[in-house]
C-alpha cells in the first residue's frame, strides 16, 4: 500500500471534521467530481428552502408589503458577510450590484480621495474586468492605468509593486487570490506598501472570500469588493459585497447617485443627498431572492468557521499537488500555482500543451468538472464544505486515464462561449 493510494484519501475523509457539511448541499450527481466551486458554488439545501420561502411566503403572500423587511437586507447581509468572512465590523459592508460595478464605484471614489493623482495600478494577470474598468475610468476622467507585469504562476512579488508606486498613484487594485494561479498575497503587508506610497488600497476578494480568512479592519484596507457566487455559494449572478472603511465613509463619494444611496429614498426629494453611511454606495432596487441565497451561503461558512475552512482547503490543494507531482507531471502537466500552501488560495492550476482539449475530455468523458483558463491552464478549485479528499483522488486518477487513453484527442475541442 502506498501513500498515494485511494485508501489514503478515504482515511483523510474519515478524519475530516468538516465532512459532515457535504450533506448540507444538494449533490445531484454523486459520481460527478465538481472542482469548479470557485467559479460557481453548489447550492445548499437551506438555500433552496429559503428561496422557496422568499418566493412563496414573502413575495406571493406579502407582495409589496414585504419590502418593509427586505429594504434592510443589503446592509444586514453585508454586516453578516463582514463578520463571518471579511474581518469587518458593522456598517462598512453592503451587498449589491456585481463585483464589476462595485469595483467601478470604488475605483472612482478612490480617485476623488486622492486629488492631484491620476494613476491607477493593476496587474497584467488580473481578472480582465478589473483592468477594463480602470481603462474605462481613465478614458472618462483623463487618468492613466499602470499595468505591472507578473509571473502568471507565482503572482505579484512585493518588490514589483514597490517599483510601480510613486507620488502619481491614486489607487492600487489587486486580487487577494489570483483567479488564474490561486496565488495568495499578504493583505496586511501589501496594503502597507500601498499606503506608504500615499495611495488607496482597493482589493478584489472574489476568489478569496469564503476560502481564506480575511482581516480587512486589521489590515487597514481602504476599499474592497468581491463575488458571492463563488466560495460563498450565493447562486448564479448573486450580488457582490462592497466594503468601505468606516473613517472614509463621509468622504468617499460613489459615482452613481441612485435613489437607494439617498439619505431618505422615499422622501422622493428633488436632489441627491448621500446617505451618511455605507448605504450611499447602494444604487437601485436590491435582488431580494439572490440576497437571501447569499445570506444562507454565508451562514454555512460562518457555522463551519473560516479558519476550519481554510485548514481543509489547504489540505485539499496540498493533496492535489502531491498527487499531481507523482502522477501528472510524467504526462506533461506542470504546476502553475505557488508550491507553498501558505501562498496559495483555494485552487490549483496546471499547465499543459493541450489544456483545452484535456478540459473538454475531462468534462465530457470522465465526469470531472474543472475549468480552463487561457492560454494553457486547467484550474481545479476545492470547496472545503463539499469537496472530499476522495474526489480529489478520483479527479487525478480520471485525468491520468483520459490522457493515457488519448481521449483528449477524440473530443470536439472547438471554441465555446464559456470556458
Ligand atoms: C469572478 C471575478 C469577477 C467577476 O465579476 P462579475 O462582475 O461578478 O462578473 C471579478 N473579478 C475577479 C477577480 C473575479 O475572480
Amino acid at each position: 500500500m502506498s501513500r498515494l493510494d485511494r485508501s489514503t484519501a478515504e482515511a483523510l475523509d474519515a478524519a475530516d471534521e468538516l465532512a459532515r457539511f457535504r450533506d448540507r448541499f444538494v449533490i445531484a450527481d454523486p459520481d460527478l467530481v465538481y472542482l469548479d466551486g470557485n467559479s460557481l458554488g453548489r447550492p445548499s439545501r437551506a438555500a433552496l428552502e429559503r428561496l422557496r420561502q422568499v418566493a412563496e411566503d414573502e413575495w406571493a403572500v406579502g407582495l409589496v408589503r414585504s419590502w418593509e423587511e427586505w429594504i434592510g437586507w443589503p446592509t444586514q447581509v453585508g454586516d453578516r458577510v463582514g463578520a463571518a468572512v471579511l474581518g469587518a465590523g458593522p456598517g462598512q459592508v453592503v451587498v449589491s450590484d456585481s463585483t464589476s460595478v462595485n469595483l467601478y464605484k470604488l475605483a472612482a471614489a478612490a480617485l476623488e480621495l486622492r486629488p492631484g493623482r491620476s494613476v491607477m495600478v493593476c496587474l497584467d494577470d488580473e481578472f480582465p474586468t478589473d483592468r477594463y474598468l480602470l481603462q474605462g475610468l481613465a478614458a472618462a476622467r483623463g487618468g492613466e492605468v499602470r499595468v505591472v507585469g507578473v509571473d502568471p504562476s507565482e503572482g505579484l512579488q512585493p518588490d514589483q509593486l514597490v517599483d510601480a508606486l510613486d507620488e502619481r498613484v491614486a489607487v492600487v487594485l489587486l486580487s487577494l487570490v489570483s483567479y488564474r494561479s490561486g496565488a495568495l498575497l499578504d493583505l496586511e503587508r501589501i496594503t502597507r506598501l500601498v499606503h506608504d506610497a500615499g495611495a488607496v488600497a482597493l482589493w478584489d476578494l472574489s476568489h478569496a472570500v469564503g476560502s481564506v480568512p480575511i482581516g480587512l479592519d486589521a489590515a487597514g484596507v481602504d476599499l474592497a469588493a468581491g463575488c458571492t457566487y463563488k466560495h460563498l455559494n450565493g447562486g448564479p449572478g448573486s450580488p457582490a459585497f462592497l466594503y468601505v472603511r468606516r473613517d472614509l465613509l463621509d468622504r468617499a463619494r460613489p459615482p452613481i447617485w441612485g435613489w437607494w444611496g439617498h439619505r431618505d429614498p422615499f422622501a422622493m426629494g428633488p436632489d441627491h443627498e448621500p446617505a451618511p453611511g455605507i448605504e450611499r454606495f447602494l444604487v437601485g432596487t436590491a435582488p431580494i431572492p439572490s440576497l437571501a441565497l447569499v445570506d444562507e451561503g454565508v451562514a454555512l461558512v460562518a457555522e463551519a468557521g473560516i479558519e476550519a475552512v481554510r485548514a481543509k482547503s489547504r489540505a485539499l490543494t496540498s493533496w492535489f499537488v502531491e498527487l499531481a507531482d507523482a502522477r501528472l507531471a510524467p504526462l506533461g502537466f506542470v504546476l502553475a500555482s505557488p508550491r507553498d500552501p501558505d501562498r496559495r488560495g483555494g485552487h490549483v492550476s496546471l499547465r499543459h500543451d493541450e489544456a483545452w482539449a484535456v478540459t473538454r475530455a475531462l468534462v465530457e468523458r470522465a465526469r470531472v468538472v474543472p475549468d480552463f483558463r487561457t492560454p494553457d491552464r486547467i484550474r481545479f478549485g476545492v470547496s472545503a464544505l463539499s469537496t472530499t479528499f476522495t474526489e480529489v483522488w478520483d479527479a487525478v486518477d480520471r485525468l491520468v486515464g483520459v490522457v493515457e487513453r488519448g481521449e483528449h484527442r477524440a473530443v470536439d475541442a472547438s471554441g465555446r462561449r464559456v470556458t
